[in-house]
């Protein structure tokens, strides 16, 4: 079989077990299987798939047809242009993140110091100090597991980010210019109706936001306080019907200037706020 059958039957293969974006997943997978790049691909799309290159893709394209998700098949997911490695203990970085990175980069001050509560991968977290290496950044997980993937991923990707190990706040001190956060936010019910790939291979931990999804907000909304400087940012991402809750959470919690940011496809996707210390 040539690369483009392989290509081809591989997207076929898929498309019959329901899988979303077939011929995206296909590519990847063989893209994967026989290192071939996009252009290579064009080249040699009449030239025999070598055996052994054939064996490993369609190994592949059974695994991700037992949904399976494609990054825990390549290892890896790209954020902010930054490729990190990726396995069943850390939430699969989403796109829909990029946002809190952006709006997180708007507002930070050279120098600024910025925490990332609940890091996972540490995607957040890496690529805030790659785009901007003045920032001093520190970012936590309650998960070691998790924190062994974010700093195997930081120090691939030479990002100099202090990890710890802690429930939300408990273990840390100081006060930061900025709190961020894309805590877990699904309510425990809906788990169930989430699509196989995340609910079955996504860490639950990650995902699991409380029986009304609001669990780590209400935490980190009150812990924050005595952790932000003056005009200190706390910035979350939040699920499409959060926005106002999540906001009006903030203002009962004295902070000010309460927004909610929505993403390209009009969806509110960030709430960001600011902490002034109650005035005595
Ligand atoms: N901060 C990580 C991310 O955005 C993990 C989030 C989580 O585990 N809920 O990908």
């Amino acid at each position: 079989m040539n690369y483009g059958e392989a290509l081809k039957s591989g997207a076929e293969y898929l498309r019959s077990r329901e899988i979303a974006d077939a011929e995206y997943d296909a590519w990847y997978l063989m893209e994967f299987a026989g290192h071939i790049s996009r252009a290579e691909y064009l080249l040699r799309r009449m030239e025999k798939m070598p055996k052994e290159v054939y064996i490993r893709y369609e190994e592949l394209l059974r695994e991700r047809g037992k949904r399976i998700p494609l990054q825990h098949l390549t290892g890896e997911q790209e954020f902010m242009g930054l490729s990190f490695t990726v396995n069943e203990r850390v939430l699969i970085p989403r796109q829909d993140t990029e946002l809190l990175v952006e709006e997180a980069l708007k507002r930070l001050r050279p120098g600024a110091r910025v925490l990332d509560l609940c890091t996972g991968s540490g995607c957040i977290a890496i690529s805030l100090k790659k785009i901007r290496p003045d920032l001093d950044v520190t970012a936590s997980d309650l998960s070691g597991q998790a924190l062994e993937i974010a700093r195997e991923n930081a120090k691939r990707l030479r990002a100099d980010v202090d990890f710890v190990q802690s429930d939300l706040l408990e273990e840390l001190s100081g006060a930061f210019d900025m709190i961020l956060s894309n805590p877990p936010y699904i309510p425990t019910k809906t788990i169930d109706t989430l699509m196989e790939e995340v609910r079955f291979h996504d860490p639950k931990m990650a995902l699991d936001g409380g029986a009304d999804g609001l669990f780590f907000y209400r935490r980190i909304i009150a812990e924050s306080k005595s952790h932000l400087t003056r005009g200190g940012w706390l910035i979350f991402e939040i699920g499409h019907d959060q926005g106002e809750t999540v906001s009006h959470m903030m203002m009962e919690g004295s902070y000010t200037g309460v927004r909610v940011i929505k993403d390209l496809s009009g969806l509110d996707r960030v709430v960001v706020g600011t902490w002034h210390e109650e005035d005595l």
